[in-house]
Order: structure tokens, then C-alpha cells, then sequence
């Protein structure tokens, strides 16, 4: 083993799914280094790690860090990334395929599996000299092993936190997996930014944008200016059905008017299968906004 991957979700010493837990981190320890001692919120690291671009080898991502030689060459078309994206793509859309059991598949169909795991307590912060002993009264008639387990479970959401999961890793593999391993297996929400298309892991499962800088604008957020971008988007759209509604007005004024002319009628009808037409058009990309309107303001 040559670096660990430690997670944890949860509070007062329990996992809690679905409310706002207390601790959503994440640690990357190298073995025999103190330097290499990274804290992340839950999922961080992965996530940007799947979503880099290009040569990742290269980045100074603390997966790329950690796993020094054996990561040579990685980019992000490499087969075990390319896969990687696709399986969490395909979990995104149909959560079924984030069941435990289906991502055991998912690593054995690579040739892959999942690196050693252990759980460990973890005291809270002021309380490490605290013994569970402490919380239960003397009592001769129970051994000393009952004592301490009834002690425990007299104490432990005062002195202990939610049990750290870690797994020991060798590559950047390893790195990932136990990273999707943890998200999956405590229901976590990872899901694509709309904005910046990179991944990244909210609270809520409706969340459309990340936290990250948006690629649109270098002074926002994604979560601000995307959502200030899809409004514009839907003003723009507004602006068209306005359009059609005041030209398909006049139509029928004219129409009215001219309701004893054969020829008024015809072309009536034609304007409304053509724009029938057109609409379809627009809507599935064969013709852009711009031609749609030219046309519409030519009628
Ligand atoms: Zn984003």
C-alpha cells in the first residue's frame, strides 16, 4: 500500500443518509510522507479527477500525486477513464446501476476490484482522553469486558464520531474506485454540471450546477451563471413564441377579413402547415433561431 483514501459522512457517531450530515470529507494520506495530506469534501477529488481533460498525467491532481510512477502516461482517453465515465454516466441517468452489487460487476467486467477496506472510530475532537469506563458506574458484579461495552454504549455519541471508511491504495485505479465505492454505497448524489459538464457531488438530487468557476464567467460560479444563463436561454425562447403569436394573429386578422377569398383561405392554411413545419424544424436542430425568425418575419 502506498497511500490511503479515507471518507466519511455523517454525524454524532452516526451515517445519516438523505439530511445535512456534519462531516463530508474526504483524506488522501501518502504512507511514509506527512507532506502528502490532503482534506477534500466528499467525492472532491474524484470528481475533478474524472472531469480533467488532456494529458492528466501531468496535473498535480492528488491522485496523480499519490500514486507517482505507477500513473505514467494517463490521459483522459485512456481505456480505464473512458470506461469509468461511461459506467458513471450510465448510474447517473439509471441509479439501479449504482447498486453495490452492480458496480462489483462493473469492476470484475474490467478486470478490476475493489482495494482493501477497513472502518475505524474516530475520537471527537476534545474528547480523546476520555474512557468509556468513565461513563458507567463501578459494579462488582459485572466482568470487566461488560463494563466496557456497556460504557461504550453509554458514551459513545459523546466521545466518538462517525467511523472513518479507508481504503488502501496502490494507482489511481485504486483511487477511484474506492472514491465511487464510498459515494455509491452511501447514497451520495454525483451528478454532471450542467453549466461546465464537469462532475460534482451535491447535497440535493435535483442540483443542476457545481461550485466550480464558470467556464462562461471567470468572476461567477457555475451555480450563479448557469442559472442566469438558462433564464436568458429561456427569455430568448420566449421571445420567438411571442413572435409567433403576434405574426399568427395578423394571419387570421387578414384571414377574417378576407374570409369570402378562396385564395385568402388557402393561404391561411398554408402559413399554418408551414409553420407546423418549421416549428419541428427548430426544435430539433435542422434549422437554427435565426433562420426560423428570418422566415416568420418574410410571412
Ligand atoms: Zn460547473
Amino acid at each position: 500500500m502506498s497511500f490511503t483514501m479515507s471518507f466519511r459522512t455523517g454525524k454524532d457517531g452516526e451515517l445519516v443518509y438523505g439530511e445535512r450530515p456534519q462531516f463530508r470529507e474526504e483524506f488522501l494520506k501518502k504512507i511514509y510522507n506527512r507532506r502528502l495530506n490532503i482534506k477534500a469534501g466528499l467525492g472532491e477529488m474524484f470528481t475533478d479527477f474524472i472531469s480533467m481533460e488532456g494529458n492528466i498525467a501531468k496535473s498535480n491532481h492528488p491522485f496523480i500525486q499519490a500514486a507517482g510512477d505507477t500513473c505514467e502516461g494517463i490521459t483522459s482517453d485512456s481505456h480505464f477513464l473512458v470506461q469509468l465515465r461511461e459506467y458513471v454516466d450510465l448510474g447517473i441517468e439509471n441509479k439501479s446501476f449504482f447498486e453495490e452489487s452492480c458496480f462489483m460487476f462493473f469492476l470484475e467486467s474490467q478486470g478490476l476490484s475493489l482495494p482493501a477496506m477497513h472502518y475505524t472510530l474516530v475520537m471527537k475532537e476534545g474528547q480523546e482522553d476520555k474512557s468509556v469506563e468513565d461513563f458507567i458506574e463501578k459494579n462488582n458484579e459485572m466482568s470487566p469486558l461488560e463494563r466496557m461495552m456497556r460504557g461504550y454504549v453509554a458514551a459513545k455519541n459523546e466521545i466518538y464520531d462517525v467511523p472513518l471508511t479507508t481504503y488502501e491504495c496502490e494507482t489511481v485505479e485504486d483511487a477511484c474506485i474506492a472514491s465511487l465505492h464510498f459515494l455509491i454505497t452511501h447514497e451520495c448524489n454525483i451528478l454532471k454540471c450542467q453549466n461546465c459538464e464537469k462532475y460534482f457531488i451535491a447535497e440535493r438530487s435535483d442540483a443542476k450546477y457545481c461550485d466550480r468557476t464558470s467556464p462562461f464567467n471567470t468572476k461567477t460560479t457555475c451555480k450563479i451563471d448557469g442559472a442566469q444563463r438558462t433564464h436568458r436561454t429561456h427569455s430568448n425562447e420566449n421571445d420567438v413564441d411571442k413572435q409567433i403569436r403576434l405574426k399568427k394573429k395578423a394571419r387570421y386578422q387578414y384571414y377574417y377579413r378576407h374570409s369570402n377569398s378562396e385564395k385568402a383561405c388557402k393561404d391561411y392554411d398554408n402559413f399554418m402547415d408551414t409553420l407546423k413545419a418549421m416549428q419541428i424544424d427548430l426544435k430539433s436542430g435542422a434549422i437554427t433561431k435565426e433562420q426560423f425568425i428570418k422566415w416568420l418575419d418574410e410571412q
